[in-house]
Protein backbone atom coordinates (compact mmCIF):
# COMPACT_ATOMS: atom_id res chain seq x y z
CA UNK A 1 0.00 0.00 0.00
CA UNK A 2 1.62 3.13 -0.72
CA UNK A 3 1.23 4.97 2.25
CA UNK A 4 1.48 8.89 1.20
CA UNK A 5 -2.07 7.99 -0.94
CA UNK A 6 -4.17 8.31 2.26
CA UNK A 7 -2.99 11.10 3.81
CA UNK A 8 -4.89 14.11 3.17
CA UNK A 9 -4.28 17.70 2.65
CA UNK A 10 -2.66 18.62 6.53
CA UNK A 11 -0.46 21.90 5.26
CA UNK A 12 -2.25 25.79 5.35
CA UNK A 13 -2.98 27.18 1.91
CA UNK A 14 -4.22 31.07 2.79
CA UNK A 15 -4.10 34.22 0.18
CA UNK A 16 -6.80 36.73 -1.24
CA UNK A 17 -8.96 35.37 -3.31
CA UNK A 18 -11.77 36.88 -5.51
CA UNK A 19 -15.57 35.72 -4.21
CA UNK A 20 -18.31 36.08 -6.31
CA UNK A 21 -21.17 38.18 -4.95
CA UNK A 22 -24.37 37.02 -6.80
CA UNK A 23 -26.89 40.39 -5.32
CA UNK A 24 -23.95 42.33 -6.50
CA UNK A 25 -22.45 40.52 -9.42
CA UNK A 26 -18.90 41.14 -7.95
CA UNK A 27 -16.27 39.58 -7.24
CA UNK A 28 -15.11 40.86 -3.76
CA UNK A 29 -11.94 40.05 -2.47
CA UNK A 30 -11.47 38.33 0.68
CA UNK A 31 -8.87 36.10 2.61
CA UNK A 32 -8.99 32.54 1.98
CA UNK A 33 -7.57 29.25 4.27
CA UNK A 34 -7.93 26.00 3.07
CA UNK A 35 -6.56 23.92 6.63
CA UNK A 36 -6.96 20.74 6.49
CA UNK A 37 -10.32 19.86 5.87
CA UNK A 38 -12.01 23.59 6.48
CA UNK A 39 -12.33 25.80 4.07
CA UNK A 40 -12.85 29.71 5.10
CA UNK A 41 -12.86 33.15 4.57
CA UNK A 42 -12.31 36.46 6.57
CA UNK A 43 -12.55 39.72 5.15
CA UNK A 44 -8.96 40.85 5.68
CA UNK A 45 -5.94 38.92 6.65
CA UNK A 46 -5.79 36.80 9.79
CA UNK A 47 -9.19 38.30 11.13
CA UNK A 48 -11.77 35.70 12.68
CA UNK A 49 -13.11 33.68 9.99
CA UNK A 50 -16.73 35.14 7.87
CA UNK A 51 -18.16 31.72 6.80
CA UNK A 52 -16.94 28.02 6.41
CA UNK A 53 -17.30 25.07 4.41
CA UNK A 54 -16.19 21.73 5.77
CA UNK A 55 -14.30 19.74 2.19
CA UNK A 56 -15.10 16.32 1.92
CA UNK A 57 -16.66 14.69 -1.29
CA UNK A 58 -20.30 16.45 -0.17
CA UNK A 59 -18.67 19.35 -2.05
CA UNK A 60 -19.23 19.33 -5.75
CA UNK A 61 -17.25 21.26 -8.38
CA UNK A 62 -20.00 22.98 -10.52
CA UNK A 63 -17.43 25.14 -12.48
CA UNK A 64 -13.35 24.19 -13.72
CA UNK A 65 -12.47 27.09 -15.70
CA UNK A 66 -8.64 27.21 -15.67
CA UNK A 67 -8.23 30.04 -18.48
CA UNK A 68 -10.73 32.41 -16.37
CA UNK A 69 -9.11 31.11 -13.20
CA UNK A 70 -12.80 30.51 -11.88
CA UNK A 71 -13.85 27.64 -9.82
CA UNK A 72 -17.32 27.41 -8.46
CA UNK A 73 -18.40 24.18 -6.01
CA UNK A 74 -21.25 23.64 -4.03
CA UNK A 75 -21.95 22.32 -0.86
CA UNK A 76 -24.26 22.39 2.52
CA UNK A 77 -22.78 24.05 5.60
CA UNK A 78 -23.22 22.98 9.30
CA UNK A 79 -26.96 24.36 9.24
CA UNK A 80 -27.84 22.11 6.21
CA UNK A 81 -27.90 24.77 3.66
CA UNK A 82 -27.22 24.60 0.42
CA UNK A 83 -24.13 27.46 -0.29
CA UNK A 84 -22.42 27.77 -3.47
CA UNK A 85 -18.80 29.67 -3.66
CA UNK A 86 -17.03 30.74 -6.70
CA UNK A 87 -13.68 32.04 -6.70
CA UNK A 88 -11.54 33.83 -8.86
CA UNK A 89 -7.75 33.25 -8.63
CA UNK A 90 -4.99 35.62 -8.69
CA UNK A 91 -2.66 33.34 -11.25
CA UNK A 92 -2.63 30.08 -13.47
CA UNK A 93 -0.12 28.64 -10.06
CA UNK A 94 -2.41 29.55 -7.96
CA UNK A 95 -5.34 28.12 -9.42
CA UNK A 96 -3.55 24.67 -9.40
CA UNK A 97 -2.85 24.79 -6.33
CA UNK A 98 -5.61 25.71 -4.88
CA UNK A 99 -7.75 23.29 -7.24
CA UNK A 100 -5.51 20.77 -6.47
CA UNK A 101 -5.52 20.97 -2.62
CA UNK A 102 -9.25 21.52 -2.44
CA UNK A 103 -9.23 17.96 -4.27
CA UNK A 104 -6.86 16.17 -1.80
CA UNK A 105 -9.32 17.40 0.80
CA UNK A 106 -12.49 16.01 -1.04
CA UNK A 107 -11.04 11.94 -0.97
CA UNK A 108 -12.28 10.08 1.41
CA UNK A 109 -10.63 8.81 5.02
CA UNK A 110 -9.74 5.55 4.60
CA UNK A 111 -11.53 2.30 6.78
CA UNK A 112 -8.53 0.84 8.99
CA UNK A 113 -7.00 -2.35 7.66
CA UNK A 114 -7.99 -4.02 11.22
CA UNK A 115 -11.37 -4.92 9.06
CA UNK A 116 -11.63 -8.22 8.79
CA UNK A 117 -13.90 -9.04 5.32
CA UNK A 118 -14.81 -7.54 2.21
CA UNK A 119 -17.61 -5.25 2.70
CA UNK A 120 -19.13 -5.91 -0.86
CA UNK A 121 -18.89 -10.16 -0.50
CA UNK A 122 -18.48 -10.21 2.79
CA UNK A 123 -15.65 -12.77 2.29
CA UNK A 124 -12.65 -12.68 4.81
CA UNK A 125 -9.13 -11.39 3.62
CA UNK A 126 -6.34 -14.17 3.52
CA UNK A 127 -2.88 -14.44 2.33
CA UNK A 128 -4.84 -14.86 -1.13
CA UNK A 129 -7.28 -12.81 -0.74
CA UNK A 130 -5.83 -9.59 -0.41
CA UNK A 131 -7.63 -5.85 1.26
CA UNK A 132 -7.68 -3.16 -1.04
CA UNK A 133 -9.04 0.52 -0.56
CA UNK A 134 -11.44 2.05 -2.65
CA UNK A 135 -9.82 5.40 -3.70
CA UNK A 136 -13.61 6.67 -3.56
CA UNK A 137 -15.20 6.12 -0.34
CA UNK A 138 -12.53 4.30 1.31
CA UNK A 139 -13.82 0.84 1.95
CA UNK A 140 -12.06 -1.83 2.47
CA UNK A 141 -12.39 -4.50 -0.23
CA UNK A 142 -11.27 -7.68 -1.66
CA UNK A 143 -9.46 -7.66 -5.40
CA UNK A 144 -12.66 -9.09 -7.21
CA UNK A 145 -14.45 -6.14 -5.90
CA UNK A 146 -12.56 -3.73 -7.05
CA UNK A 147 -11.60 -4.57 -10.67
CA UNK A 148 -12.18 -1.26 -12.21
CA UNK A 149 -9.85 1.55 -12.69
CA UNK A 150 -11.53 5.11 -12.90
CA UNK A 151 -9.78 8.55 -13.15
CA UNK A 152 -10.94 10.54 -9.87
CA UNK A 153 -9.80 13.84 -11.21
CA UNK A 154 -11.80 15.68 -8.37
CA UNK A 155 -9.97 13.59 -5.32
CA UNK A 156 -6.40 15.18 -7.20
CA UNK A 157 -5.78 11.58 -9.13
CA UNK A 158 -3.94 12.00 -12.20
CA UNK A 159 -3.72 8.26 -12.96
CA UNK A 160 -7.14 5.59 -12.92
CA UNK A 161 -7.23 4.40 -9.33
CA UNK A 162 -8.88 1.14 -7.69
CA UNK A 163 -12.73 1.61 -7.11
CA UNK A 164 -15.20 -0.43 -5.62
CA UNK A 165 -18.19 -2.30 -7.28
CA UNK A 166 -20.59 0.05 -5.41
CA UNK A 167 -18.73 3.07 -6.47
CA UNK A 168 -18.61 1.72 -10.23
CA UNK A 169 -22.31 1.80 -10.58
CA UNK A 170 -21.97 5.22 -9.03
CA UNK A 171 -19.47 6.75 -11.44
CA UNK A 172 -20.60 4.79 -14.37
ZN1 LIG B 1 -15.20 -8.95 -2.19
ZN1 LIG C 1 -16.06 2.60 -3.16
Amino acid sequence: MKHDEFIRQANLLENYVEKYKAKTSQYVRKWFKLEGNILSYSLRERLDARSSAFVDSNLVFTEKDPNSLTLAFTFLNQSGKRKNWKLKFASVAEYTEWNKALCISRRPIWDPESVLKCVECDRNFTFFRRQHHCRNCGRVVCGDHSENRFLLEDLAYDEPVRVCDTCTKKLS
